[in-house]
């Protein structure tokens, strides 16, 4: 049977659904909807339509294959007669489980449905503000604003997690632009990315956090000579450490030895992840950078959702043309996310000679600038190697600052004034 020939005979419940699949074609009458692409390039759209709070109907399409099929056939069996709030609480990990598992090589078409109904589900909110009587005409306790989300309750949000979720918006709406680093894979330059421009920012004279959430490895405090800092808490929460006009805060302060986080299972890592973001106490700020942790997993996942709203992604790579797969699914993760791709940097691009300066392509360059021509996405520039970057970052000095004079510096100014000009008029 054609349709089943991506999933072998262990599959039974993926492939029942691949076979007979719930809920498909669009819907006539329908308050929310979405459509999103997946990292592999195929796309799901889901119909919802609530009614007194719940999901009466629902329904979904797919040009996927039968994994695709079949993880969008059974997110309708699991959303329908649901609140919003918990349709947009299915996860992949449930719907695969739902499944009794998917081959590996497809787990992903749950992440895309998971996200396709999220995004139906946001939707409709958008369409239709969630109220509740006893959380009309409030502001909100920090910015005093009425539109911020943390003023209200959400729709059958329980009390504990409208808490929850409180206590983080009110640290994060006092933070004007919100922007995330990512990259495909460790060490192409993400925290040195994620360092210069939050301290090219603060040399304008904006108040800047950084948040380093590279978990596997947080190295924003030796970056920036901080390495021996503690973090002083408050009744509140953790103050941050400043340097000059610049609050930082790294996952490397709570860790005694950088070996810790790589036994902490998944959940954990979400669990600490999710505690230190609403732990922070960053006061008011014009710019917070996130140095995000790499790949496009779990990890990252759940930071993108927790900051909300993001203003955008800055991606990072390097430029072989192998990195350009990396760059493709982080690219897709953000589209999947929401969060806008503010453009790709194309670090160690070329090398800079220490005596003349003159940079030398060692390795052919171009594949950070070919593939956001392709993904349709803004290159921002390329970086070249500088023994000089590398001396800084082991020096804890922001490069940028105490090489403000060298080509290399001035290309990195390029890049960032490109992104500062994004958000000049907004200040
Ligand atoms: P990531 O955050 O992606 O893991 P880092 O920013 O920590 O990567 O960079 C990894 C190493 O490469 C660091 O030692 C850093 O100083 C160095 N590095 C980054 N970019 C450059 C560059 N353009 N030239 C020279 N060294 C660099």
């Amino acid at each position: 049977m054609e349709e089943l020939v991506n999933l072998d005979n262990f599959y039974l419940t993926a492939r029942q659904h691949a076979k007979d699949p719930h809920n498909m074609g669009a819907l006539d009458k329908f308050n929310g909807h979405a459509k999103i692409t997946g990292p592999c390039g195929d796309t799901m759209a889901f119909w919802i339509d609530v009614q007194n709070g719940k999901i009466e109907k629902l329904s979904f399409i797919t040009d996927g294959c039968d994994p695709s099929l079949a993880c969008g056939s059974i997110t309708t069996c699991l959303a329908e007669g649901k609140t919003v709030e918990k349709a947009k609480a299915i996860t992949q990990k449930s719907i695969l489980d739902a499944l009794g598992g998917l081959p590996e090589d497809h787990e992903h078409c749950a992440l895309l449905a998971a996200n396709s109904l999220k995004a139906a589900c946001e939707n409709f909110e958008k369409k239709v503000p969630a109220k509740t009587d006893s959380t009309k005409n409030k502001t909100c306790e920090t910015c005093g604003d009425s539109s911020c989300s943390a003023a209200h309750q959400k729709e059958d949000e329980s009390l504990e997690e409208y808490a929850d979720r409180r206590k983080l918006q009110t640290r994060l709406c006092r933070i004007q632009h919100k922007i995330v680093v990512l990259s495909g894979k460790g060490g192409v330059g993400k925290s040195t990315v994620a360092v210069n421009l939050a301290t090219a920012l603060m040399l304008e004279g904006l108040r800047v956090g950084i948040l380093d959430v590279d978990i596997h490895g947080p190295s924003i405090p030796t970056m920036l000579g901080l390495e021996h800092e503690t973090l002083q808490g408050t009744a509140g929460g953790l103050l941050p450490v400043e340097l000059g006009n610049m609050k930082i805060m790294s996952i490397g302060f709570l860790l005694k030895n950088p070996d810790d986080a790589i036994i902490w299972r998944g959940p954990m890592k979400m669990g600490v992840i999710k505690q230190f973001l609403t732990d922070v106490e960053w006061g008011d700020l014009d710019y917070l950078i996130v140095d995000a942790p790499p790949g496009t997993g779990d990890e990252p996942l759940s930071l993108c959702q927790l900051i909300q709203p993001l203003d955008g992604a800055i991606i990072v790579t390097t430029p072989q043309r192998v990195a350009a797969v990396d760059v493709r699914k982080s690219i897709s993760f953000c589209r999947q996310v929401h969060v806008p791709v503010i453009g790709i940097i194309e670090n160690m691009s070329g090398f800079v000679c220490p005596k003349c300066g003159e940079i030398t392509q060692i390795l052919p360059a171009g594949g950070g600038r070919k593939t956001a021509v392709d993904m349709k996405v803004p290159f921002l520039g390329a970086i070249p190697m500088d023994p000089a970057i590398a001396q800084s970052g082991d020096d804890g000095r922001a490069f940028i600052h105490h090489n403000a004079s060298s080509p290399t510096a001035k290309l990195m100014q390029d890049i960032i004034n490109k992104i500062r000009a994004l958000y000049k008029t907004k200040n």
